[in-house]
């Protein structure tokens, strides 16, 4: 059990601030997960944080005023992005993960500590999907300041949804505590209002609930959550000022009702239909399935407090989402790489590469999801998740080849995001 970042990894860590030096990185293979091919020999010319020209090392020579990174014996590939994590929320911590009793500056000083593991483990880059107010937002920017050494984060801030819903209504207190979360809201009007509120304190896009979710008390899985009416005001009101939506939805009429409402992802996506799956193609939009967290919850939650109902739930979703999963690349749909991170140990997120092959990719799809289509529904293509001239100098790199051997991503070694060497 990890009780938080270890002292070797934090000792590996050089917060150094963005150089105008030149760089010239080296290594045996690259990984390119926009061409899918594999690159023997590749060298990167970096400058400010990005890469400014990509060739081999045979073919490219050394400026004479680069500082030379050589990764002899390993596979470089963009750093990892994370779809799906909850950095303020723990698995160890969380008092059966209810967050009940726990306060936004405690849960903010434990994200400061997620965050140096999450990047430490190759992810780069994250979409908070939720937390209960705007502490994130500070997060992200102290990160973007150099302050504290963590992910390029995306935060949604308090999601947004229906009374007794899955999104910030928890429904763990009796009524006389008339708790109800920031993001709660009845009728397309007040939807909005809580988006405007959301974009009003700095988040970078909406989250929302289609459906009940495994950690709500009382609400049900299957069950949809929400009108098309109010979906669709949460959608035209985010997209209006430039932002995605992220719908949380596992039952089918949730899924459809989220993707008729133009979302953009669909969060655990867990009861697949073909009509669903051919919707989400047509529509462009992109499943984030959680397939590793289950595993954590059934060996772990109920020592760690989980309540019998959220297990009974996880327990009933495990193998039909996985069903789903293998159904949704079979199809040619877009899946990108999200783990809900906090369900299990920040930290810990590459653990799913392997789960994705088990269910149906490839080594290489497995990559491109936590990569480029992960970029892409961020709304970064040609900027993260790439490693050609003019995409973030964001860099990974493990020993072998983890096209042989895809949990070779579970052991990153080097870690460079936005040009500055992290481990
Ligand atoms: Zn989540």
């Amino acid at each position: 059990m990890r009780t938080g970042f270890c002292a070797a990894a934090a000792s590996a860590v050089a917060l150094t601030s963005a150089s105008a030096e030149t760089i010239y990185l080296t290594a045996d293979r690259m990984i390119d997960p926009i061409s899918g091919r594999v690159i023997e020999g590749p060298a990167l010319l970096i400058e400010d944080g990005k890469i400014t020209q990509r060739s081999t090392k045979a073919a490219m020579s050394v400026p004479a005023d680069a500082r030379t990174i050589d990764l002899t014996g390993k596979t470089i590939m963009p750093g990892f992005i994370d779809m799906h994590v909850h950095l303020t929320g723990s698995a160890t911590k969380g008092r059966g993960w209810s967050g009940v009793g726990i306060s936004q500056h405690r849960s903010l000083i434990w994200a400061v500590g997620h965050a140096r593991d999450t990047l430490l483990a190759g992810f780069t880059t994250v979409r908070n999907t939720g937390s209960d107010g705007y502490s994130l937002v500070d997060l992200r920017d102290a990160i973007n300041d150099g302050e504290v050494v963590g992910p390029r984060m995306f935060v949604a801030g308090p999601p947004v949804g229906i009374v007794g819903g899955h999104c910030s209504d928890n429904n763990l207190l009796p009524p006389e505590y008339e708790a109800s979360g920031k993001g709660v809201a009845t009728g397309p009007w007040e939807m909005r209002a809580k988006v405007r509120q959301n974009i009003k304190y700095g988040v970078d896009l909406i989250k929302t609930c289609s459906t009940g979710g495994v950690f709500s008390k009382g609400t049900s899985l299957g069950a949809a959550q929400g009108t098309v009416e109010e979906l669709t005001a949460i959608v035209d009101e985010a997209h209006a000022r430039g932002l995605k939506v992220a719908s949380h939805a596992h039952g089918i009429v949730g899924i459809k009702n989220a993707i008729r409402a133009g979302v953009d992802t669909i969060e655990h996506s867990s009861f697949l239909d073909d009509e669903a799956i051919r919707m989400a193609k047509r529509n462009g939009v992109t499943f984030v399935p959680d397939i590793y967290n289950t595993e954590y919850t059934l060996s772990e939650g109920e020592k760690l407090g989980v309540r019998q109902e959220a297990l009974d739930k996880e327990r009933a979703v495990g193998t039909i989402q996985r069903e789903s999963f293998t159904k949704a690349v079979k199809a040619g749909a877009r899946v990108a790489f999200g783990t809900d991170a906090a369900l299990f140990p920040h930290g810990d997120n590459a653990k799913q590469f392997s789960r994705m092959v088990e269910f149906g990719m490839t080594p290489m799809q497995a990559i491109q999801a936590a990569t480029n289509v992960a970029a892409d529904a961020l709304g970064k293509k040609g900027e993260l998740g790439c490693l050609n001239a003019e995409c973030m100098a964001d860099i990974v790199a493990v020993d072998g080849n983890p096209l042989a051997d895809v949990t070779a991503l579970e052991d990153v070694s080097f870690v460079m995001k936005s040009g500055e060497k992290i481990r």
